[in-house]
């Protein structure tokens, strides 16, 4: 079993390889994708997590369930395999965040308002979603994984806080 890297760990600093097109349905990436959703799952915060926290260097990103219960959209795709952001606001907005590989550190990041997603799902079909608000922010903040960034590069008001069910981890 696997399990979710910590900060220090140079992996999450790697850009992650991105996943071939014949590879997506493979049994090797179908465990993975399980294993993201187990170790995401079983944090009762997470609402996204990116290969790399799991030690697989990779471009794919799973979004929790959690997320289309607190944004009421059950249409939300939950697998992102080989993600780009097509298009993103020029309007931002200072925004909490946390990560699942940066226990218990917060801090506020400037993310686009609006973003649009494009990636394969994890049977190798092609979709596309725009996304305001916390999915627009979990895209950017997952997609940072895959290039090796973590939040804290980034964030201003960084504070070491304890566990908080109000909290949303990535
Ligand atoms: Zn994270």
């Amino acid at each position: 079993m696997r399990s979710i890297l910590q900060r220090d760990n140079p992996i999450l600093r790697q850009i992650a390889d991105p996943v071939m097109p014949d590879q997506i349905s493979s049994k090797e990436i179908k465990s993975i994708i399980a294993d993201m959703k187990k170790l995401a799952d079983a944090e009762e915060d997470a609402v996204a997590i990116a290969a790399p926290q799991i030690g697989e260097s990779i471009r794919i990103f799973v979004v929790t369930e959690r997320v289309r219960e607190i944004l009421k959209s059950p249409d939300i795709p939950l697998v992102y395999i080989n993600p780009i952001i097509t298009k993103a606001s020029k309007d931002k907005k200072a925004m909490e965040e946390g990560c699942l590989s940066v226990r218990w550190l917060y801090g506020k990041v400037k993310r686009a308002s609006r973003v649009t997603v494009e990636a394969f799902d994890e049977n190798g079909n092609k979709f596309t979603r725009g996304a305001s608000g916390l999915l627009a922010q979990i895209f950017q903040h997952e997609i940072d994984h895959l290039n090796g960034v973590l939040f804290i590069d980034n964030a201003k008001d960084v504070r070491d806080l304890p566990p908080n069910k109000e909290q949303h981890e990535q």
